[in-house]
């Protein structure tokens, strides 16, 4: 890592990572190759590689935590697994072999162990990817592919370690449609919605705010993040989430936060929430964004074409901050985990010294 990248400094998300990657290939007749642990390097494909031509790439992200007794812990690992596999078979690709995917995961973090940030809010971000390398330039799915997990320590997603973020509510274009791939974690989700961000920041805001496709009229989520907003009723605070679907991505931090709601006192309900209403006068009292890179984001203000909306005060809101800290402690192990979303990873090589400055093991602390 470069000695000037420090996670609590200027560094950019995902930019720096750590000494080794899983990987594995698959050839159609032959299956799936053994998970290898290589140096990180770069790839060498052909320039004919599907993945460039016919776009076969998907991806996850998870994180790696480290435990108050210096052990470390894979996060819901198994639901990554599980939509890794989805997106895999909505892009005619192939399925991992059984436990593959949680093993390469845990394979990286025992060989870089030493890059599991010390300090709470920071982790060790985990990238899984798959794409199609075979050769050819015949429209139809790959025969060949390259599975790979590489890792990244991390900080705060959001540059500035800001919590609340403004939001474009974009009715230009469209991230998903019924039919589409919108349930998939795949690379051209993420391209066809890069004008639409460079819209979002031409008109001063840092994310845009995804609307259904047909009546542009429905919240669905984040380019990255799912939503979800905060009704205060007379009684204990609600949240209303809209629903995953197919336009919507199922995000393992939004089902996390909702099950993790009733402990808080709070209800939950799943419902379509139109942009009127969230535009409304006082309808939510806060809105919050989620998802495994950035973690619980509020949402300060939604700017559109109809007007714009100060959420409460703007700024991050108590319920974003409770649901935050109480997600965090699950994964940092300084709460219980009744549901088993913690997996331990065995055998990793304990601290032999700093590994790159920001990593921020306290001195004395023994673990
Ligand atoms: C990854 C992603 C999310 C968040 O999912 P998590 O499992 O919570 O990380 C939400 N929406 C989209 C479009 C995503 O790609």
């Amino acid at each position: 890592m470069d000695g000037d990248t420090t996670l609590e400094g200027d560094f950019g998300f995902g930019r720096s990572f750590t000494p080794h990657m899983a990987t594995a290939r698959f050839h159609a007749g032959r299956g799936w190759t053994a998970t290898e642990v290589v140096a990180f390097a770069e790839l060498s494909l052909s320039p004919a590689a599907m993945v460039f031509h016919y776009g076969q790439a998907i991806f996850e992200g998870l994180k790696a935590y480290r435990q108050p007794d210096g052990t470390v812990a894979l996060f819901r690992p198994e639901d990554h697994a599980r939509r890794f596999d989805r997106s895999a078979q909505r892009l005619a690709m192939p399925v991992l072999a059984p436990g593959a995917f949680t093993a390469a995961c845990e394979a990286v973090v025992r060989a870089d162990g030493d890059f599991v940030p010390w300090q709470p809010g920071n982790s060790l971000y985990l990238r899984p990817m798959l794409i199609a390398t075979e050769a050819g330039l015949g429209v139809r799915a790959a025969g060949e592919y390259l599975f790979v997990v590489m890792a990244s320590p991390v900080g705060s997603y959001l540059a500035s370690g800001a919590r609340s973020v403004v939001v474009w509510a974009s009715v230009d274009s469209s991230r998903a449609a019924p039919g589409g791939t919108g349930s998939a974690k795949c690379a051209g989700n993420y391209a066809a919605g890069l004008t639409a961000q460079q819209l979002a920041a031409a008109h001063g805001c840092e994310e845009t705010l995804w609307l259904d496709p047909i009546e542009h009229r429905w919240i669905e989520e984040l380019s990255g993040m799912n939503v979800v907003f905060v009704q205060r009723g007379p009684g204990t605070p609600r949240l209303v989430a809209p629903p995953v679907g197919a336009t919507v991505l199922d995000g393992v931090t939004r089902r996390s936060l909702l099950n993790l709601a009733g402990g808080l006192g709070y209800d939950t309900v799943e419902r379509p929430v139109a942009l009127d209403e969230l535009l409304g006068a006082n309808a939510f009292t806060e809105a919050v964004a989620c998802g495994t890179a950035a973690g619980v984001v509020s949402i300060g203000a939604v700017h559109s074409a109809a007007g714009e909306v100060v959420i409460g005060d703007g700024r991050r809101g108590p319920v974003a901050t409770r649901l935050g800290a109480a997600l965090a402690a699950v994964q940092e192990g300084r709460a219980e985990d009744p549901t088993g979303w913690r997996v331990p990873v065995t055998d990793v090589a304990q601290p032999r010294h700093h590994a790159c400055p920001g990593l921020g093991r306290p001195s004395g602390r023994t673990p």
